[in-house]
């Protein structure tokens, strides 16, 4: 077992809590999605390794990845019905050739057996670079950016969501895509990212 976390969000806590707890920031506001749970902190140890995977051409990481992602996701994935990769813009996916959390997605497929939808979502616009903003400008950026795609809600209705992505930061990205699923008609979405960032919650 790892260390104790937000039955929601995962956020690390450092003492023990009874099962269930949930930290602060998903008591003031609960996330669109049922829980989140990465395979590695974003730290020095995975940092390198993250961005490898994200800027060169290592698409044999997905395999490795699949497996952690794998474990870290082993509470929700038994009901899973559907794998639903982050999109890239367009123009983004030309410029890094692949699209990361596409990868990770196949990789856990090849695993679980689950189904990957890699075009459930789209983008609504070109969302500009989100690396220099604070928390409430990526939000404002993000939160109408992602919608489903309008010939994929059929088979939307009613399931369980795996919601795959890179790395978690502020959650902006995630909590927009599980709005959109839930809309869209998705019954229940989980998060699973390979890493996240774990910085001190404030307000
Ligand atoms: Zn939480």
């Amino acid at each position: 077992m790892g260390p104790p976390s937000c039955a929601c969000c995962g956020y690390p806590f450092e003492f023990a809590v009874r099962e269930g707890a949930l930290c602060a920031a998903c008591m003031k506001r609960p996330p669109p999605y049922s829980s989140a749970r990465s395979a590695l902190l974003y730290d020095d140890a995975s940092r390198s390794l993250v961005l490898a995977f994200k800027h060169a051409d290592r698409t044999r990481y997905a395999d490795a990845f699949g497996h952690w992602l794998a474990r870290a996701g082993a509470e929700f994935l038994p009901q899973a019905d559907l794998l639903v990769p982050v999109p890239l813009h367009p123009w983004r996916l030309l410029r890094r050739r692949y699209n990361q959390s596409l990868l990770l997605a196949w990789g856990l497929a090849r695993l679980t057996g689950c189904p990957v939808v890699p075009d459930m979502l789209v983008r609504r616009r070109n969302t500009i670079s989100q690396g220099r903003l604070s928390r409430r400008a990526r939000e404002r950026n993000v939160r109408s950016a992602f919608k489903v795609r309008v010939g994929r809600k059929p088979i939307l209705q009613g399931k369980t969501v795996i919601l795959i992505d890179d790395v978690l930061t502020t959650g902006a990205t995630v909590e927009a895509c599980a709005r959109a699923l839930r809309a869209g008609g998705a019954a229940e979405v989980h998060v699973l990212t390979l890493a996240r960032v774990v910085r001190p919650q404030a307000g």
